[in-house]
């Protein structure tokens, strides 16, 4: 039997670390969801994401996990006889271009090999072919540790196809890393709330255009659950459509009033700490599985440069201390490990945890 008494400590890349005071909202009484008390905590909370998504248009809470909104983005807002450019720099970004096809739309792939970026001159020749209505990106791989350069993409699409539709995978980067929605021109973005909010898992986040509720209205046959317009009717009256997972947003209205509180040039900068400190290490003991220039704030990726045994040393820490980090993902297992460095986890934290590893394999 699994011991409840004893949780590990988190340092996979998601579901991340959660604080005792955050898990303390999911356990608070619940409230009715067409009631006034509801109303008005849908409405703060959306009021508050607005402002950490730098954005004035729709934000929509959701009872699903991302993976719902790589599908909504789809369906909602992709005609059965356009063309996705899906953009693939690892695994997640890989999933989101299965997903375009299972939605009976037609999808072409723009592929990097893992742990490079997609840069702006990739995404510049294909759009240039004028053959695509829209086109999907990952924000921060998360199977690599990669940070796409999505600012100087976003820029460069505004400026010569900004008719072309732009759906972002900001799951393991929204809130870790600058994301200015209504700048960036993008059409959807979303995340889950086990990455860098530092929420307990089952639900997401999705910002969403004007612009793309506009090509919803036209877009046949999108189901009922993650019907925009729908939501949209909902929303205006700070509702959803379906009953939500109320504890979730007790806990991300707390999560949200302390990012704010904290400010989110001061969050992102956090991050970036993190990061340098993680990524020094890793480079004097190891070295990094993506590209330098683009290695995540988030969390990172390390080579498995000196060949140690991953499995074995994530087991014997777990024992040892009760932690666990992650191995490398899919086909990168054993090549490479990951470690989360967002939401609430802190510089101590890591510093404890490599200094773990060290033990182990030293
Ligand atoms: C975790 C993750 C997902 C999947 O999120 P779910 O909550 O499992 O749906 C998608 N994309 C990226 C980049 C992720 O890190």
């Amino acid at each position: 039997m699994v011991d409840w008494k004893k949780p590990p400590r988190l340092f996979i890349p998601g579901p991340v670390k959660v604080n005792d005071d955050v898990l303390k909202q999911l356990a608070r009484p619940t409230l009715g969801h067409r009631g006034k008390e509801y109303a008005q905590l849908q409405k703060e909370t959306v009021d508050m994401l607005k402002k950490l998504l730098y954005t004035e248009q729709n934000v929509f809470l959701s009872t699903s996990s991302a993976s719902g909104i790589w599908e909504a983005a789809i369906r909602n807002c992709v005609d059965f006889d356009e063309t996705v450019l899906a953009t693939c720099c690892g695994a997640f970004s890989g999933k989101w271009a299965q997903v375009v096809e299972s939605c009976g739309r037609k999808v072409e792939q723009l592929e990097v090999d893992w742990g490079k970026a997609i840069t702006t001159k990739m995404v510049d020749e294909k759009l240039s072919t004028g053959k695509y209505a829209a086109v999907t990106i990952v924000y921060n791989e998360t199977s690599t540790g990669l940070t796409n350069p999505v600012y100087e993409i976003s820029k460069m699409m505004k400026e010569k196809y900004p008719d072309v539709l732009i759906f972002v995978d900001s799951v393991s980067a929204m809130v870790g890393l600058p994301l200015h929605f209504d700048d960036l021109g993008w059409d959807i973005t979303f995340a889950s709330v086990q990455k860098a909010f530092a929420i307990p898992p089952g639900f997401a986040v999705a910002a969403v255009s004007e612009r793309a509720m506009e090509k919803s209205k036209n877009v046949k046959n999108k189901g009922y659950y993650f019907d925009f317009q729908q939501i949209a009717k909902k929303a205006e009256k700070n509702q959803t459509l379906s009953t939500p997972s109320i504890p979730h947003i007790m806990a991300l209205h707390y999560q949200c009033k302390k990012l704010l509180e904290e400010g989110m040039e001061n969050v992102w900068e956090r991050h970036k700490k993190m990061g340098d400190f993680l990524r020094s290490w890793a480079k004097e003991k190891f070295d990094l599985f993506a590209d330098e220039k683009f290695a995540s704030n988030t969390l990172t990726a390390v080579k498995n440069t000196r060949g140690i045994n991953v499995a074995q040393t994530i087991d014997a820490i777990q024992q040892k201390h009760n932690t666990i980090f992650g191995n490398g993902y899919g086909n990168l297992k054993e090549k490479s490990f990951r470690i989360a460095h967002m939401g609430d986890i802190t510089i101590d934290d890591l510093k404890e945890l490599v200094g773990w590893i060290e033990e182990e394999i030293e």
